[in-house]
């Protein structure tokens, strides 16, 4: 029998605030502990959250990204457990009324024989709640101690449907919906600062039936590609046990990435019964609909319309136009190239191949690169008037970034300026049409690859300057 996998994924995204979600509490990451507190997210009794008005603001802008469906009237809840990172004994988060009702989210993603398709995947809701405080466990002492800097802080809880299919899918879903928020600027979606963070709930089902099989969600996954390794680890495990005519046991999986591995945290029995009510000290309200309207037109350029204004505008691939809009300042990086007068398609190329592999070599983002768009633009020029060549360029784009010099002038320095003299490039043919018969005999029988040989040997007696171009051609006509 043939097992399908069904997956759902829980967002958690810290929204950019200045202060906290229900009091004005600094949000800076980093600082000394619990020296970002108050009574307020210290949950002294008497003491009274108010609403950030921003944070709203963002989770809305967020949901009409999403194409959701938000609110009228909206509440916060009382989601009630107890443990060290909670002072209160409860968090301030909302049920039955979320923000953000029903959306979707459209993603561009690969099927497992490598065909490029667009999926829709459903978003259930997305909704406000506070940040709980943090335990470290590793300290000076026996036992742990608990920051509540992060308590309070706002988080929007963003809940997929279970639409995926595929641990691709997943990764290409979190892609996409982290460049929707990136592009929005309501997070700095920063998952080693913990302002990103994922849980998968993930089961198995054989292929035809519908009924969902028992799910096991997974917490604990740092990255990317940490939730795409857990969720195929988690789906092979289930399988198996399926196949062997084994239960699957609900409950909370963490990802250990030293053992490559998913083990079992708690099972539902432990699961919490968290006895959601309403909150009393923040009254239900109304959201006018001109507002939310008003909060739509400041929403910018999101990354599928610019992947596809990229594809009508500069005439890029598919693939291409949404590899560069995926990260907000790479698209504009690249627009920025264009104005400076560069072939789009060769941009687009020596960015993605080139420039971005130099940058990670070196943990560089595109923001300290010292290769402005300008210069990327000096030097696509070059390469395109046959001024020097393709492997050169390469060369020149290294020490570009090293130095943050102009292309020309490395070029003039390194002497790298390709031959285009057909006279001299003519002679070195003649030469090594003659020093090399067979590989003439062989090409004239048909062998193209033949030709391999000769032209090595051009480039060897004009020391990797001749411009290859020219001597293909001029080697055609002596062979015709
Ligand atoms: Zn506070």
């Amino acid at each position: 029998m043939n097992y399908e996998p069904v997956i759902g994924l829980e967002v958690h995204v810290q929204l950019k605030t200045k202060s906290k979600l229900f009091c004005s509490c600094s949000t800076e990451f980093g600082a000394e502990g619990n020296s970002h507190t108050c009574p307020v997210c210290l949950g002294w009794p008497g003491s009274l959250p108010v609403l950030n008005e921003l944070a709203l603001k963002l989770g809305i802008k967020v949901g009409l990204a999403l194409n959701c469906k938000v609110a009228e009237r909206l509440k916060f809840d009382r989601k009630n457990y107890f443990y060290p990172d909670l002072p209160k004994a409860y968090q301030i988060s909302q049920f039955d009324m979320p923000v953000n009702g029903k959306g979707e989210l459209l993603i561009e993603t690969k099927t497992a024989d490598g065909k490029m398709i667009e999926r829709k995947i459903g978003v259930t809701r997305a909704h406000l709640e506070e940040d709980a405080g943090k335990l470290l466990h590793e300290g000076i002492m026996d036992g742990s101690l608990v920051d509540y800097n992060r308590g309070g802080i706002p988080l929007l809880e963003i809940v997929s449907e279970p639409d995926l299919r595929s641990p691709q899918e997943a990764y290409d879903y979190l892609t996409a919906l982290k460049a929707i928020l990136q592009y929005v600027e309501v997070s700095d979606c920063d998952m080693e600062k913990g302002s990103l963070r994922c849980d998968a709930n993930v089961s198995v089902r054989p292929v035809g039936q519908e009924k969902f099989g028992t799910k096991v969600e997974i917490k604990n996954l740092n990255s990317f590609k940490m939730v795409q390794k857990a969720i195929q680890y988690e789906i092979e495990r289930q399988t198996e046990a399926c196949e062997n005519g084994e239960a699957i046991v609900q409950e909370t999986r963490l990802w250990n990435d030293v053992k490559q591995t998913t083990f079992s945290m708690r099972s539902k029995e432990e699961a919490h019964d968290y006895r959601y009510f309403p909150e009393p000290d923040l009254v239900p309200f109304t959201l006018s609909r001109e507002a939310v309207e008003e909060l739509r037109k400041t929403l910018p350029e999101l990354p599928r319309e610019r992947a596809k204004r990229f594809i009508q505008e500069f005439g890029l691939s598919d693939y291409d136009a949404y590899v560069l809009v995926q990260e907000k300042k790479i698209a504009e990086y690249f627009e920025s190239c264009i104005r400076e007068g560069a072939n789009a398609k060769l941009a687009s190329n020596w960015i993605q191949n080139e420039l971005l592999s130099l940058l990670n070599a070196k943990n560089n983002t595109i923001e300290d690169c010292l290769v402005s768009p300008h210069a990327l633009a000096g030097l696509i020029r070059l390469v395109e008037q046959g001024t020097i060549s393709g492997k050169s360029a390469k060369e020149v784009l290294q020490e570009m970034a090293a130095t943050g010099k102009a292309a020309d002038g490395i070029v003039k320095e390194k002497g790298l300026v390709q031959v285009s003299d057909t006279g001299l490039i003519e002679k070195a043919v003649e030469k090594a049409i003659a020093a090399n018969p067979t590989a003439v005999a062989e090409f004239k029988a048909g062998k193209q690859k033949a030709l391999g040989a000769i032209v090595g040997m051009v480039m060897k007696e004009t020391g990797g300057k001749a411009n290859p171009k020219v001597v293909n051609e001029i080697l055609c006509q002596k062979l015709k």
